[in-house]
């Protein structure tokens, strides 16, 4: 019972322990270093390609292959920053992002998937493939509303509205655009805000509104140089060029080209070379034929078709320079690889020019056929854009109304991210809570249990106490005459026989006197030993008085109680006493009794204590029964 009630608090104990254990080993589980490049990259954009590669490097040792969450956000950091400036890089990047992508099939749509097909879309869109990277976008923006995420809706609507923006589409771009500067304001990502800012401005210069578009581009080119960006500047740089284009200020629109071709160089010859066609495109318009041409034809060795946006105005720009300095044959040759190129990207912008010039060149080859036939063909692009852009001003009339309706969602969407936040920190201080009540608890329970089995011990011990003798250990009186009870009950319902021995110590008051109180005690120590040596089991040995003793005798009849005191009395007066004191001898006289006819135990004690009277009576050492 103890043992159990032991084992029981052990086990206790244990699971608790573990239990906290356990719990401290959940909460151990942190990586501040890994977290803080993952902040990183979600926050920002590394300076350089070659920071972003060491970081990348440092995050994935700073990993442990079983922290799958982390291993999944440095996936997307991975996917984000692959080098996609040669078309096997970019379908390199392409395949990294499906590779990854499968992993995660079926495809159930998590922040994972999500950002990974974004992160496909933005290489997919340099390949021209804009159809399939349109409804990529569209399915993984609602997906993002569906599962709640503010970043990844954020990003699906800046590449949504950049590449409508790019088409030409502009209400939709700016639907698109706007929303997601909202989202990103509202979650105080600047980097990002910034980045999508730009691309506004980028949208309001080809909706024509150069002015409004260089003023944001200004102020962004200022935040970017004070905060050393030197990629976002550059990048700012080229947008700004743009708008000076489009404002008629060529010079200064080339010198900004100028500084972004030289910049990027080295770092990315294909934008490079970009420049380079942007700036031969202003020489045309100064009348500078045949520097724009060299430079179009150095940019011929790096923009090869498979960059289809910027082989697309290339191309145009080669035609027209061509045209200019009558040599038609080259400049139809040019524009026919600029039309296909533009009908890939579908830029309605593009063909519309492609027509024009095309026109043009026939009329002055005087093929006026050919000539009429390019003019409708214009007029049809031209006025379909006419139409487009006069139902996309209305639009954006709505989109600017619809803004509103926007925010506010927005603003809802963003207060569930904050409540699921404050959700999330409350359950991570109801863990700690739990973690203490549990402790407490556990604390309780070893204390409860230690009271308890301190409780129980004393329980027995006193239980002992109160039916032991405290000198020989034996049954004392109570639990004697109680014991004694039980059995004459016992016998007289089952008629079965019940004796007694009723021994004293033989002048007993000598050894007292003569060799001490203490040696008295061992010797009623040693009676009480021999006495419990001589019964069987099952039969009780107490002392009833200062040197009496009784041996209680179930299920045993009168002859066998007689041989039994006989051979108490043989043990005792054979014992070796001298072990005690030096010349020491003791007896004992018993009386014995059975139960007959008695009344009671009283009866029967009385008889005993008779039988035992004549047994001193005859001399002590003898035994006696009546
Ligand atoms: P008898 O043979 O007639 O029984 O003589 P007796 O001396 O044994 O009988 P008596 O009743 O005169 O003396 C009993 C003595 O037992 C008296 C008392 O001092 C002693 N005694 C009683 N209880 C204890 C005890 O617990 N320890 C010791 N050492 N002596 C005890
Ligand atoms: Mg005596
Ligand atoms: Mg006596």
């Amino acid at each position: 019972m103890l043992i159990k009630q032991c084992f029981v608090t052990f086990l206790i104990i244990v699971s608790y322990i573990s239990s906290i254990f356990f719990c401290i080993s959940v909460n151990a589980n942190e990586n501040t270093r890994a977290d803080a490049i993952i902040e990183l990259f979600k926050t920002n954009k590394p300076a350089s390609p070659q920071q972003a590669d060491s970081l990348l490097q440092e995050l994935k040792t700073a990993i442990a292959t079983d922290d799958f969450l982390r291993q999944k956000e440095y996936i997307r950091a991975k996917c984000w920053n692959q080098k996609a400036e040669t078309n096997e890089q970019i379908l390199g990047a392409i395949s990294y992002a499906n590779k990854q992508l499968d992993i995660f099939s079926p495809y159930i749509p998590s922040k994972i998937t999500i950002d990974l097909t974004l992160c496909k879309t933005s290489y997919q869109r340099l390949l021209g493939q804009v159809d399939t990277t349109l409804q990529d976008l569209t399915n993984v923006i609602n997906q993002a509303y569906t599962i709640e995420a503010p970043l990844l809706i954020a990003h699906g609507h800046s590449q949504r509205g950049t590449l409508h923006s790019y088409q030409g589409n502009y209400s939709a771009s700016l639907e698109d655009l706007l929303t997601a500067q909202n989202h990103y304001e509202s979650l105080k990502l600047t980097y990002w805000a910034n980045i999508n800012l730009g691309e506004l401005a980028t949208s309001y210069r080809r909706f024509g509104d150069a002015k409004t578009a260089l003023k944001y581009q200004l102020q962004l080119e200022e935040i970017y140089k004070t905060e050393g960006k030197i990629f976002e500047a550059n990048d700012i740089n080229i947008q700004i060029a743009s708008s000076l284009e489009q404002l008629k200020k060529l010079d200064e629109a080339n010198a900004r080209y100028r500084v972004s071709q030289q910049f990027l160089v080295n770092k990315q010859p294909v934008i490079s070379a970009d420049m380079s066609i942007n700036i031969a495109n202003n020489l045309i318009s100064l009348g500078q034929y045949n520097r724009a041409l060299i430079l179009l034809q150095q940019a011929e060795n790096t923009i090869t078709p498979e960059f289809n946006a910027p082989y697309s105005f290339l191309q145009l720009y080669l035609a027209n320079v061509q045209f200019k300095l009558n040599n038609y044959p080259a400049s139809l040759h040019a524009l026919q690889n600029a039309e296909e190129a533009f009908i890939i990207d579908k830029n309605q912008r593009g063909l519309s020019k492609v027509h024009l010039l095309r026109s043009n060149i026939y009329a002055a080859d005087k093929s006026w056929q050919d000539a009429y036939l390019a003019l409708r063909n214009h007029l049809h692009v031209h006025l379909a854009q006419d139409k487009s852009v006069l139902t996309k001003l209305n639009a954006e009339l709505q989109t600017r109304f619809d803004t509103d309706r926007i925010k506010h969602e927005n603003t809802l969407l963003v207060q569930h991210a904050k409540d699921k936040e404050m959700q999330l920190s409350m359950l991570q201080r109801n863990k700690t809570m739990q973690i203490i009540i549990i402790t407490l608890v556990g604390i309780i329970l070893i204390l409860v249990s230690i009271f308890a089995y301190k409780q129980m011990h004393h329980k027995h011990q006193f239980k002992k106490l109160a039916f032991t003798d405290e000198l020989t250990k034996i049954a004392n009186r109570r639990e004697t005459y109680f014991q004694a009870e039980k059995f004459l009950t016992f016998s007289k319902r089952n008629q079965t026989p019940f004796s007694l021995i009723f021994f004293d110590a033989d002048y007993f008051k000598l050894v007292n006197d003569e060799l001490g109180h203490y040696i008295g005690d061992q010797v009623l120590i040693c009676l009480a030993d021999i006495a419990s040596n001589v019964i069987r089991s099952g039969d009780i040995v107490g002392r009833v008085g200062g040197e009496e003793f009784i041996i209680l005798l179930p299920d045993t009849d009168i002859d066998t109680a007689l041989s039994i005191a006989n051979r108490l009395l043989t043990t005792i007066e054979q014992y070796e006493w001298s072990i005690i004191s030096n010349d020491l001898t003791q007896t004992v006289s018993a009386g014995v009794v059975s139960y007959q006819e008695e009344k009671n135990l009283s009866e029967l004690l009385l008889k005993a204590d008779k039988a035992l009277y004549e047994a001193k009576a005859a001399g002590r050492n003898h035994v006696k029964t009546c």
